[in-house]
């Protein structure tokens, strides 16, 4: 059977809360669909000459609250449906945690590893030259994703200030320090990670310090989000990447796994005094906290019922298939949705855009006490509205999310 696509597990969650929330058909049409889409070709010369022809994408899918915002992603299965569902990710998550944007995502179907430091930076250029007529600072804000990162960033404010004709830093964020940057921004949406999994475990009465952790995906969310669960307490007993995981249930070495994967290991599999495992065994590991943070759909209807995680963490975007939800649901599972989870990241995003629209910047600390009292609020709400109306914390999160951009659409009125 084929599995839900994000598309169609995105179109799911959000029809869910507009059956909450009472909102008529109009409006649930209104939501549904994207505002705008564009698909542009990317050609890029590669160093030996010859010129392939990429697929990029950029979709905004609402703009009733504010300019759009959502990273770029780099993946060789990106494709438009994809990034339809992560923009309207983007939207309700934007709303949630109350910063004044709508969403977005863009993504290029391309393989990065595969691609030499000069293709990459051409591949970007092109692609943002390509998206210009509709991103700037006060329309579409992208930041990093999948297989981008700070650099990435740069080469993309670049090459909108040099067609601008002048520095343009808030056009992108997750930018390097030197060019724009905000302090913790590199950390912001693995800390919100650490934020989301300690509310969830103290609501349940459960110690933080000394429970054990799974993480899914070593990157920029992963790899962060297991340093400071770490930090905090935690033992984390197993990570993993796209080339497999590692597990030692007496708690990972994660500074070191870091410095590894940093310095240039192409996977986390091998290193010293760790058990090679799977991606799929990590997922069913009997641990407290999983945090899957790699890519969408991971858990479904063929896996969640051997989960035996208490808590599933979302640091990725639509881990979790609708089917899956309602499996580990009933399996006591309490899952802390994407929408809350990783918005730790568009948090300080906002924050980066803020500084740079003022020319002011802030110190790490003022950062990371703001991101903790914006995530404190909106898991919160989130909590006490999953209690009162007692539906799930994903259902909680999209309502209060899609209630405000309705609330929004509302206010403004449809023109003509
Ligand atoms: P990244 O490219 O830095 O890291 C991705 C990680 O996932 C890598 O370790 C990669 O090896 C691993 N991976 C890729 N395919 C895999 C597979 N099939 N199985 C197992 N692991 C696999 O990306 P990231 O920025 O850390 O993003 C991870 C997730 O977090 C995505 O869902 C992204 O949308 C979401 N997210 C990212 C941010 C951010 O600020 N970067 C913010 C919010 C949400």
């Amino acid at each position: 059977m084929a599995r839900m696509s994000a598309w169609a597990s995105a179109q799911h969650q959000l029809a869910e809360a507009v059956r909450q929330l009472g909102l008529d058909d109009g409006f649930h049409e209104l939501l549904r669909t994207p505002r705008r889409e564009m698909a542009v070709a990317v050609p890029l010369r590669h160093d030996d000459g010859h010129v392939e022809v990429l697929r990029g994408y950029r979709v905004q899918h609402n703009l009733t609250r504010g300019p759009a915002k959502g990273g770029v992603r780099f993946h060789p299965a990106t494709d438009l449906d994809e990034v339809r569902a992560l923009a309207m990710w983007m939207t309700w998550k934007c709303a949630l945690i109350g910063v004044p944007y709508g969403g977005a995502k863009g993504g290029v179907a391309v393989d990065p590893k595969a691609l030499s430091r000069n293709e990459l930076e051409r591949v970007t250029r092109r692609y943002v030259s390509e998206i210009i007529p509709i991103i700037g600072p006060e329309r579409d804000v992208p930041a990093p994703d999948v297989g981008t990162d700070e650099q990435t960033m740069a080469w993309m404010m670049d090459t909108y200030s040099i067609h601008s004709g002048y520095t343009v830093t808030g056009v992108v964020t997750g930018k390097p320090v030197s060019v724009g940057g905000s302090q913790g921004r590199g950390g912001a949406t693995s800390r919100g990670v650490l934020y989301a999994a300690f509310s969830a475990l103290r609501d349940a009465g459960v110690d933080p310090r000394g429970a054990t952790v799974a993480v899914q995906g070593f990157g920029k969310v992963g790899g962060l989000a297991a340093q400071f669960l770490h930090d905090a307490g935690c033992t984390v007993v197993a990570v993993s990447d796209v080339g497999g995981g590692v597990y030692d249930g007496s708690g990972l070495d994660t500074a070191g796994l870091l410095r590894h994967v940093r310095s240039g290991a192409p996977t986390v599999v091998g290193y010293p005094g760790t058990d090679t495992i799977s991606n799929e065994e990590l997922l069913e590991l009997d641990v407290d906290v999983l945090v899957p943070a790699a890519l969408e759909g991971v858990l479904h209807e063929e896996n969640a019922d051997r989960v035996r995680a208490r808590f599933v963490v979302e640091g990725a975007n639509g881990p979790t298939t609708p089917d899956a939800d309602e499996i580990l649901a009933d399996n006591g599972v309490l899952i802390v949705p994407d929408v809350l989870a990783n918005s730790g990241g568009v948090a300080v995003s906002y924050f980066e855009w803020v500084q740079d629209m003022q020319a002011y910047f802030w110190s790490e600390d003022e950062v990371n006490n703001r991101l903790k009292r914006l995530m404190e609020r909106a898991y919160g709400e989130v909590s006490a509205l999953a209690s009162e109306r007692k539906v799930s914390m994903r259902t909680a999160a999209q309502m209060i999310g899609v209630g405000r951009v309705a609330e929004a659409h509302r206010t403004r009125g449809l023109y003509p």
